[in-house]
C-alpha cells in the first residue's frame, strides 16, 4: 500500500467524521429557569392567553410603568379570539413586549411523542405568525412538562429557548392579590422569571403593586429575551 493511497483513505475517513459530526449535532435548544443572578433584571411572564380584555388592562399597567413582559400564547386561543386576539397580539409587539409559544391546545408536552410535539409547536408558530407577523423563539411547555429528548427535538423548529420559571405564586388557584404580591415579595431575586396567567383577575389586580415592588427594589422589568442578553 503506497502513501498516496493511505492519505486518500485518511482524507475520506476525516470527511466522513466531519460530515457525521455536523448532522449528529443539531442546534442546541436551551432550557432556562432564570437569568443571571448578577443581573438587575426581572422577567414577568403571562401564560395561557390571549385574553384580549384582560391583556388590554395588563398592557395599560405595563405602559404606565415603563415595563416589558412576555406573553406565552396558546395557538387555539389565538385562533378562537379572532380579530380581537390579533389586535391585542399586535399591540403587545408594538409596545415592546415579547410573544412566546405555549402549545396549540395546552396539552402537556410530556404526553406527546417528539414528532407530535414538533407538529404542535409548528402549528402554533404558524397561527401566531399569521395573527401578528411574528414567529416566536421561546417555548413554554404547559405545566412545565418536558424532558431532554423532547427539548432536543425542538431544534428542528424556530424555538431557541424553553422557558421555565423561578417564581410561581400559583395565581391560577385564585389566592387573592395580597397573597400573590406577598409570595413574590418574599421570593424576589436577581434574574427571576415570574410565572403569571392573564386569565385571572386577581393577577391583574396585583400587577400595579407588584411592579412598584420590583422597581422599588432597583430591578428593570424586561422581556425574557432581554433578560438572557
Ligand atoms: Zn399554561
Amino acid at each position: 500500500m503506497n502513501y498516496k493511497f493511505i492519505s486518500y483513505i485518511a482524507i475520506f475517513c476525516l470527511t466522513l467524521i466531519f460530515v457525521n459530526s455536523i448532522s449528529a449535532t443539531p442546534r442546541d435548544v436551551r432550557v432556562i429557569w432564570a437569568g443571571s443572578a448578577s443581573s438587575n433584571k426581572i422577567a414577568i411572564t403571562f401564560d395561557d392567553g390571549p385574553t384580549p380584555s384582560n391583556d388590554d388592562m395588563i398592557l395599560d399597567v405595563l405602559k404606565d410603568a415603563g415595563a416589558r413582559a412576555t406573553f406565552f400564547e396558546v395557538g387555539q386561543r389565538v385562533k378562537n379570539s379572532g380579530a380581537e386576539g390579533r389586535r391585542v397580539l399586535k399591540r403587545m409587539l408594538d409596545e415592546g413586549h415579547e410573544i412566546g409559544n405555549h402549545s396549540y391546545s395546552h396539552l402537556n408536552a410530556a404526553h406527546l411523542s417528539n414528532s407530535a410535539l414538533q407538529q404542535d409547536v409548528e402549528l402554533t408558530q404558524r397561527i401566531i405568525e399569521s395573527a401578528c407577523g411574528y414567529r416566536p423563539i421561546l417555548y413554554r411547555p404547559p405545566g412545565g412538562g418536558i424532558d431532554f429528548p423532547a427539548v432536543r427535538s425542538l431544534a428542528s423548529t424556530d424555538i431557541q429557548t424553553v422557558v421555565m420559571w423561578s417564581i410561581d405564586p400559583m395565581d391560577w388557584q385564585r389566592p387573592g392579590r395580597k397573597k400573590i404580591w406577598k409570595y413574590i415579595a418574599d421570593n424576589l431575586s436577581p434574574g427571576a422569571i415570574i410565572l403569571l396567567h392573564d386569565t385571572h383577575i386577581d393577577t391583574i389586580k396585583a400587577l400595579p403593586l407588584l411592579i412598584d415592588l420590583i422597581q422599588a427594589r432597583g430591578y428593570e422589568i424586561v422581556t425574557v429575551s432581554e433578560l438572557l442578553r
